[in-house]
């Protein structure tokens, strides 16, 4: 009796997977018939429709973001990803900084280091909202205003991978003072200036800069945060008499301009570079969100401005709920002069300027190198943010044990400690490649997203292991003689490094676009292009997706020491055959709506993200062996692992319970940074604990 039953339940789960299966062929049998009639092999009219519904809503945003795209081929190990490619040549062998340039470094580092200690307390900068002049003054006068510019044009000229060290000391240190700096260097005038200015511009303005003058960038207005075509402010071009532009007046309100003004009401700034569109006369000016406004054809330019100018006002300053002497303002233009020689434009190789509407497209250049600088901030607040869990979670003792022994806070120390190694790893390679002038507009994106939403973690975890302490003030602490850590101040004061330069949830999309460039210029083909175009961009299509991975010589020299983390390497290799049979999938079944597709833009450009961070990750852990012996493999280990975890999520609760391969991990990793054996992550940054 049991036994027919079971038969014939049996037989109906058999039925009705059968129906499944059937119903799903179906759906995919239609969609291919759908994808095909879509790209011309029909009249649909309803499919036209639908795709003319999508271009006017969404098309002329994306046309003018698609023409300020820097449209070099990607030459990185994150684009080379979604062609089955795992190209680990681009991270091994690991690059070490030559012994020269560190010790230039470290003298910088030591005498910042000292003028940290003395002038900048984090506590009472929060509190004031004020940077105390005798600090404002020690950066000056150590030549930190030209950290970026060369030594020939007066600068300190430091490496990028120099920079970024002393980015780290500074945002462990204070986030305040990390942003002045910051802003001033990596997005004020000294990096665009040295990418893209004339060497009169480099002449007038670099000697200035670095003797002392602040530099600021003015991009977002109220109407324009995350969408830059929205901008409002104008530059009107001024004729000569015989038609040549002599310069431009321009008018408009900027918002959120970082070292802008001190008082309210002066600049701090010396220079600020605008963007501003430029039109030929004022009627031009279109109210946004008309049809007018948004069919017209937007040229942008970028601005070196002189605040002494008196059509430039101060509106005021802005106060965060972190960040609190950060020099942030309003301003509003007037009709202020900037000559043609103050326009900052992108050149080719021979320094003839290549096209009018450069002006979005020089500010991406620049940002492109300029957004490492906070990741590196982000990195330093992470090694403090270690340094003080790992203190308290030794000594504060819970049901018999230091806190950190239990589990969950010992997991919270293990990511810590894996993602400050992983994100220092992802930050050299960056500015290594930085300095010897290779592609870096993928990988300094990834350090962006990435190691910004590591730090944020990481201050979570610590507020839950320094428990109520952790969300208590400094003055609150000190006045009961406790130590004080400012642990609920690095967590305010980092809310700004998600949104700014590119919030998090814009440049995993804009990640996703650049990596998957290749299938747009095919999709494009297929929508648009003649027959023989379809006809390849098909063919491209499917040799796309039956690619095998791209074979490597794991016995190459180059791998030296990596044999421990071999397996983590294969996984990434074969990974990326998996990520371009799915892209090709995505971009069948989700054609051109794929460009708002968010999510699957995201999950795309994490997965490569993640990969590429294992890749980095190895390759220091091969290059630290020697050194750290299985400390380092630990921890690289670790940290493929749990991004293992998060590329292929366990299904089963049974999987996640008996099947966590850092499960036997944690006690023994957690334990190695209880008992100090991991200090040498925390190197770099100003000691604030007593051990
Ligand atoms: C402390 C501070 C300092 C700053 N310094 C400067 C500076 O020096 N110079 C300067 O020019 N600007 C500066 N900014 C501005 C900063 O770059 C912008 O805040 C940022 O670009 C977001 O713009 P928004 O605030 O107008 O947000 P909105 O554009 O209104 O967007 C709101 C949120 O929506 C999300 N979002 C919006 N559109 C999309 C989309 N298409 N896809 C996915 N997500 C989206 C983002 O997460 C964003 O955070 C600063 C801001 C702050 C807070």
């Amino acid at each position: 009796m049991i036994n027919s039953i079971s038969n014939s339940s049996c037989v109906f789960e058999a039925r009705v997977f059968i129906f499944r299966v059937s119903a799903k062929i179906k759906r995919f049998n239609l969609t291919i018939l759908q994808f095909l009639k879509y790209n011309g092999y029909s009249n649909n009219s309803l499919i036209i429709h639908k795709r003319r519904r999508m271009k006017a809503k969404f098309g002329s945003t994306i046309a003018q973001a698609e023409e300020a795209r820097d449209k070099t081929p990607h030459d990185s190990f994150l684009s080379g990803l979604f062609d089955s490619q795992a190209r680990f040549e681009l991270a091994f062998p690991y690059p070490k900084q030559s012994e020269d340039d560190r010790v230039e470094g470290q003298k910088i580092l030591d005498a910042l280091d000292e003028l940290l200690r003395k002038t900048v307390n984090a506590n009472e900068i929060d509190k004031r909202g004020e940077i105390s002049d005798e600090a404002l003054e020690g950066f000056r006068r150590l030549g930190l205003t030209g950290v970026k510019i060369p030594k020939s044009h007066g600068g300190l000229g430091l490496s990028q991978v120099n920079y970024m060290r002393l980015a780290e000391l500074l945002g462990s240190r204070d986030a305040s003072i990390a942003a002045l700096i910051s802003a001033h260097n990596s997005i004020g005038v000294p990096t665009p200036l040295m990418m893209l200015g004339t060497e009169e511009q480099k002449n007038e303005f670099a000697p200035q800069l670095a003797a002392g003058d602040f530099s600021a960038f003015a991009l977002t207005e109220d109407e324009a945060g995350c969408d830059l075509f929205r901008i409002r402010t104008y530059a009107v071009r001024i004729r000569d008499t015989d038609g040549s532009i002599t310069g431009y007046r321009l008018y408009g309100k900027k918002r959120f301009t970082t070292n802008l003004t001190r008082d309210g009401k002066t600049p701090f700034a010396r220079w600020i570079i605008y963007i501003a569109r430029i039109v030929d006369d004022p009627s031009e000016i279109k109210p946004l969100d008309t049809k007018e406004d948004a069919e017209s054809k937007k040229v942008f330019g970028a601005f070196i401005v002189d605040t002494r100018n008196e059509e430039l006002t101060v509106l005021c300053r802005n106060y965060f709920t972190g960040i609190g002497a950060i020099y942030n303002g309003n301003s509003q233009l007037e009709g202020v002069y900037v000559p043609e020689g103050r326009r900052l434009r992108v050149r080719d190789t021979e320094g003839r300027p290549i096209k009018e509407n450069d002006g979005i497209t020089a500010a991406l250049t620049a940002l492109g190198i300029g957004r490492l600088t906070l990741p590196a901030c982000s990195l330093g607040n992470m090694k403090k943010t270690l340094q003080i869990a790992r203190h308290y979670a030794a000594q504060r003792i819970t049901l018999g044990r230091p806190i950190g022994e239990h589990e969950q806070l010992g997991k919270f120390l293990c990511d810590m400690a894996a993602n400050v190694y992983a994100a220092g790893a992802l930050l050299h390679i960056a500015g290594t490649r930085t300095d010897e002038k290779q592609d870096i507009r993928l990988e300094s994106a990834v350090c962006k997203v990435l190691i910004t939403e590591w730090g944020h973690t990481a201050l979570n975890d610590r507020i839950l292991i320094r428990g109520g302490r952790g969300i208590e003030t400094d003055d609150s602490l000190f006045a009961k003689g406790e130590p004080a850590f400012g642990d609920e101040r690095d967590l305010r004061d980092s809310l700004l490094n998600r949104i700014g330069e590119g919030a998090n949830t814009l440049m995993n999309v804009w990640m996703a676009r650049e990596e998957l460039d290749p299938y747009k210029i095919r999709g494009d083909a297929i929508l648009q292009g003649s027959l023989w175009e379809k006809v390849k961009a098909v063919l491209w299509f499917i040799r796309q997706f039956l690619k095998p991975p791209s074979p490597v010589d794991w016995s190459d020299p180059m791998f030296e020491n990596a044999g421990p983390l071999l397996h983590h390497m294969e996984f990434i290799r074969r990974r990326a055959k998996a990520l371009t049979r799915n892209t090709v999938l995505a971009s069948i079944f989700i054609r051109e709506k794929l460009e708002v597709r968010q999510l699957v833009l995201a999950r795309l450009a994490m997965n490569a993200a993640y990969l590429w961070a294992m890749a980095a990750v190895c390759a220091r852990a091969a290059s630290d062996a020697p050194r750290y012996e299985n400390r380092a493999y630990e921890l690289a280990d670790y940290f493929c692992k749990e991004r293992r975890k998060e590329i292929e999520p366990a299904r089963s609760l049974f999987s996640q319970i008996f099947r966590d391969p850092n499960a036997g991990c944690v006690h023994r990793l957690a334990k190695r940074i209880l008992k100090k054996e991991m200090l040498f992550l925390e190197e770099g940054i100003i000691k604030v604990v007593n051990d």
